[in-house]
């Protein structure tokens, strides 16, 4: 039997996705013919036109839900807003760098909630949909950095191993259902989150924009590439697909061989 490829029929909840790999995701799983539920914590025009671009280009619905991932109640309400949610992306994702006796103790809390703690509570809303609806996909965006670490990043690495442990709970208590949770673990992706953190290093190596990105961004990456938005959204399509039906509770890398180091 070939493989099912299409996602025609299926709701997917992004959470972040109006820039990044949210977005990129978004709309990979919007050509696979997904319906695609886009989110922030703003609520701009621009934020509307994201979700009617998807829909034009696409011909799928695609929607904007404003919602604080840092809220336990809102990241609840966003899945409960969207309405159906066959496919969960827990994408929201800040980052703070400083050692840690200096490490702003709100820096610590923001980074907990909106990268590790996001993800328990939206999963607990859409579990209960994706048993409803007999088939369903949980997919977080961890990071390199949920399998290895690096200094002066102790809240984003604390908050990215938590969520490969949640992933594997996710997926043991859904086993023997047509539910799987996996963890897309990218190495360096050029986002804003990545773009925000060259000034600060070029200042602090006193190095140009391009040796920042060489020899200290790419410096673990053995391939010396960014991997970008559309290799994440792939990899999620790959998930959603019957291929991946038994792939659970595992991580898959797309970091151009960090952490085969
Ligand atoms: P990004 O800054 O472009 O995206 C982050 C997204 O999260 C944005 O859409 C932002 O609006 C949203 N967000 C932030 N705070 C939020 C909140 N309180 N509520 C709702 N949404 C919120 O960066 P990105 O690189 O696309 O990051 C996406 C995810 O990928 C993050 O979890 C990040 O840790 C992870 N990641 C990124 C890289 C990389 O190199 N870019 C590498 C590994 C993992």
């Amino acid at each position: 039997m070939p493989f099912e490829i299409s996602l025609a029929g299926k709701t997917a909840v992004i959470t972040g996705s109006n820039s990044g790999i949210g977005l990129g995701v978004a709309w990979e799983l919007a050509r696979a013919g997904a319906d695609v539920v886009l989110n922030s914590f703003t609520d701009t025009e621009e934020d509307h036109a994201l979700a009617r671009e998807i829909s034009e280009e696409t011909g799928t619905k695609a929607l904007y839900i404003q919602a604080d991932m840092s809220k336990d109640d809102q990241c609840r309400a966003l899945v409960e807003k969207a309405g159906s949610c066959d496919i969960l992306i827990n994408n929201a994702g800040i980052q703070h760098v400083a050692g840690i006796p200096e490490f702003p103790v709100e820096k610590w809390n923001a980074i907990i909630a909106i990268n590790m703690s996001s993800a328990f509570h939206t999963s607990a809303a859409a579990l209960p949909m994706m048993r409803k609806a007999g088939w369903g996909r949980v997919i977080n965006i961890a990071s390199a950095h949920g399998l290895t670490a690096s200094p002066y990043k102790s809240a984003y690495v604390a908050a990215k191993h938590g969520i490969v442990g949640l992933t594997k709970v996710t997926a043991l208590e859904t086993a023997k259902e047509p539910i799987t949770c996996n963890a897309i673990c990218p190495g360096y992706v050029l986002t804003p989150i990545v773009e925000k953190q060259i000034p600060d290093t070029m200042k602090e190596y006193d190095m140009s924009r391009e040796e920042v990105i060489q020899n200290v961004m790419l410096e673990r990456q053995p391939s010396k590439e960014f991997a970008t938005v559309e290799q994440m959204g792939g990899t999620a399509v790959f998930l959603c697909s019957d291929a991946g039906a038994q792939v659970t509770g595992t991580t898959i890398s797309v970091d151009g061989g960090w952490t085969a180091l």
